[in-house]
Formats: C-alpha cells, structure tokens, sequence
C-alpha cells in the first residue's frame, strides 16, 4: 500500500524520527535516545529510511529545532494509539500552523517540479517539520487513519506505519512480533504441563 510515493516516505521518515527522539520503550527494554553527535546520526538515518536525499550533516541547532517540532507528533502517535483522532486531528492543525506550513511548487538539484510542503525560507527543521505535519495529515485526513499505530508487544511503544495489503499490523518490528509469539508458546506450555501434586510441596 502507498499513499502516494513521496508522501509515504515523508510519513516513514517523521514515525521513523519520532522513534529515535522519543524516550520510552523498545523493544522490550528501556529507551533513552542517544545524544550528541550519535543521535544527528540516527536523526539522519531515520530521515533517510523515508526520504532518500536527505543525507546532510544535522548541526546541534536544527536537532533541538526539529525535536522540539516532533514532541507534538509523538503525542498525536498516542492519542491516535487512544482512540482519539479528533484530538490527533486537532494537534497536527497546530503543528501545521507552527511550522507555517504552505504548499509551494519548487524546482532544484536538477529535479522536475514538484511540491513541497514548506515556504522556501523555512528553516531546515520547519521544512521537514512542515513537510512531516502534512504527510500525516493527508493520513489521518483518509480512510487510512488507521494504519498509524503503536507497538501492542509488552515493554514497546514504538511508533509505526502500517503499510501492509490487508492493515492487521500490531507491532512496531518483527523483533516484538516474535517476542511476542515466543511468550504465547511459553505460555501455552506452561499451562499444558502438569500440575505439581499437592503432596510433592513442602
Ligand atoms: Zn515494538
């Protein structure tokens, strides 16, 4: 399934983002994302795990920009996990107001044109942050809602996009699918096994 090619990858890249920034859970452990010089990084792969030209050097300046734009999203990532897509609705309207947000048509780097989401003197972070805001929209805006979610496994709150042909994706990776299958197996053979008699305990 695709939204449409670039703006699925621009909505890879924002959940991919706000996974990196976001403390909590992953994978089955406790997640405090990296700093300095190691989360630029990560922001950077993650910007390039959706969109592929986006392999600049990030300054310390445009992160903290960029995060405090992707704090919002995190939020609407639960209130969408909640049930709430009004509330999400409502959220991704401010950002796209605070990133000042504007379809532009723009031709550079040798490119047709094509649309971007940004006026063209916006700052690094208000371009991906305008750009991010949008993408998810034109989601939450469609019957594909619901194809945002966050991890279910135990120990996870990832984000994740679900791109799947039928939509029944419940996890943020394969990892916690598995983990997750392997505690049912556990479980279903634990409850198999038979009881300890009464008079073996002491
Ligand atoms: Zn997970």
């Amino acid at each position: 399934m695709e939204f449409d090619s670039h703006m699925s990858g621009v909505v890879l890249a924002a959940t991919a983002t706000v996974n990196v920034l976001a403390p909590g859970w992953s994978r089955g452990r406790q997640y405090l994302p990296p700093i300095g010089d190691e989360l630029a990084e990560q922001v950077r792969e993650a910007l390039r795990s959706g969109v592929r030209r986006a392999d600049a050097p990030i300054f310390p300046s445009q992160l903290e920009e960029l995060a405090g734009y992707l704090t919002e999203l995190r939020v609407m990532f639960f209130l969408l996990d909640s049930g709430d897509l009004d509330g999400a609705c409502e959220l991704l309207n401010k950002m796209i107001i605070d990133a000042e947000a504007m379809p532009t048509l723009s031709r550079h780097d040798g490119e047709p044109w094509h649309l971007h989401f940004h006026s063209p003197d916006a700052s690094w972070a208000q371009g991906w942050a305008g750009a991010m805001a949008t993408g998810l929209a034109m989601v939450l805006g469609s019957a594909m809602h619901d194809r945002l979610g966050l991890c279910s496994a135990p120990a996870c709150d990832r984000a994740y996009v679900d791109t799947s042909r039928n939509g029944t994706r419940r996890f943020c990776s394969t990892a916690c699918q598995n983990r997750v299958k392997a505690a049912t197996f556990r479980e279903r053979e634990r409850q198999r096994a038979p009881s300890t008699p009464a008079a073996d305990q002491p």
